[in-house]
């Protein structure tokens, strides 16, 4: 007899970061930002209008659209919105993985890509990387149903050059190529001035890392007019993912102040420079991370005993010790001070 759970769609689910509450942890273990947003974003919200919410929002968030358009002098029909980058790469898996060729995604990579997979029962493939974490692009050559790689990759923080990823795009004109910049504004150049040269290229990319707003839920997604007319048409059928009026005020404040912006991200990779110092003396190897946070091992120790040590000091840090990744630490950029702490709590244990 057939019972209801073998028709569930049994997916193994993303296993978030812990977001404990409590302000005195130091909280490296979901890269966020540890800077605040802009005062641009405060005032905002602040000022925010609440009689307005007895209305529903513009279902394409026209002013936050209009306004990333100007940030990136691309056109409005060049742009979507969504609730988090995570909700506009899901409809993007939904939208244009729809064939039986397998898609592919390396191996190590965010660990979300082959939830959405799984779910929307798309068939998938995994290209491992090399030695270095780096891409092997040739591996992307072949017959798929699609690509997403994220660039840097997470959680190995490497950056490909901008030819790597074109080369990939180029080569696989018949599909949709996905290039999740979830961290780029903390490395190189952004595949987005490639859109106008390839129609099958979605950049997609976040408020949550660079613009220090993992919590109020803001993705978007540049491509040509023709993709976005089809994820819009996704999106309205569902119509679950439609930002809410706060979260569009404070996305369009957070645009309208660049010098901050370029500070704060510059303080970052100036203290993530500083940490890969101080790591490399007390014996970790690590990659040239390209992000907002680093990817290392050490020689000598197990990175679940680093983990657990630092836990007892209240600082949280990732640790993978699976058959895909040996042993390493994933270690978000804090604020200078919170960094100090982590190298002190470091040297008092190894
Ligand atoms: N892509 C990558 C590579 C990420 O690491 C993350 C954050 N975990 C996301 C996308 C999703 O970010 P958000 O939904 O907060 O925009």
């Amino acid at each position: 007899m057939m019972a209801w759970q073998d028709n569930v769609r049994n997916v193994v689910p993303y296993e978030p970061g812990e977001q404990p509450e409590c302000k005195n942890i130091i909280k490296l273990n979901t890269n966020e930002n540890p800077y605040p947003p802009t005062d641009k974003v405060k005032n905002a919200i602040k000022n925010f209008d609440t009689d307005t919410l007895r209305l529903y929002p513009n279902p394409k968030a026209a002013d936050l659209v209009r306004a990333l358009a100007d940030y990136y002098q691309v056109e409005e029909e060049e742009v979507f919105v969504g609730v988090g980058s995570d909700d506009v790469i899901g409809m993007a898996f939904l939208t244009f993985f729809n064939s039986n060729k397998p898609i592919l995604f390396p191996d190590i990579t965010y660990s979300f890509y082959s939830v959405w997979a799984d779910l929307y029962q798309i068939p998938y493939e995994r290209p491992p990387l090399d030695d270095n974490f780096k891409l092997v692009k040739e591996d992307y050559y072949k017959e798929n149903g699609g690509i997403i790689i994220p660039n840097p990759n997470a959680p190995t923080a490497v950056y490909e050059n901008l030819s790597v990823i074109e080369d990939i795009i180029s080569h696989n004109r018949d599909v949709v190529v996905i290039i999740d910049e979830a961290y780029i504004d903390f490395a190189g150049k952004s595949s987005g001035e490639l859109i106008s040269k390839y129609d099958n290229l979605l950049v997609v990319q976040t408020y949550s890392k660079s613009r220090s707003m993992a919590g109020i839920r803001i993705g978007y997604a540049m491509g040509n007019k023709q993709l976005i007319h089809y994820l819009n048409a996704v999106k309205n059928s569902y119509n679950s993912y439609t930002m809410n009026r706060t979260a569009i005020t404070a996305g369009v404040a957070s645009l309208q102040d660049k010098e901050y912006f370029e500070f704060m991200i510059d303080k970052v990779i100036h203290t993530r420079e500083r940490i890969k110092k101080e790591l490399s003396q007390l014996g970790f190897t690590f990659t040239d991370s390209q992000a907002n946070f680093i990817f290392a091992s050490h020689r000598k120790v197990l990175a679940k005993d680093i983990f657990e040590a630092l836990r007892k000091e209240e600082i949280y840090v990732r640790y993978f010790d699976s058959k895909r990744i040996d042993n390493y630490l994933r270690i978000s950029i804090g604020t200078d001070q919170e960094m100090d702490l982590f190298i002190k709590a470091l040297k008092q244990y190894l």
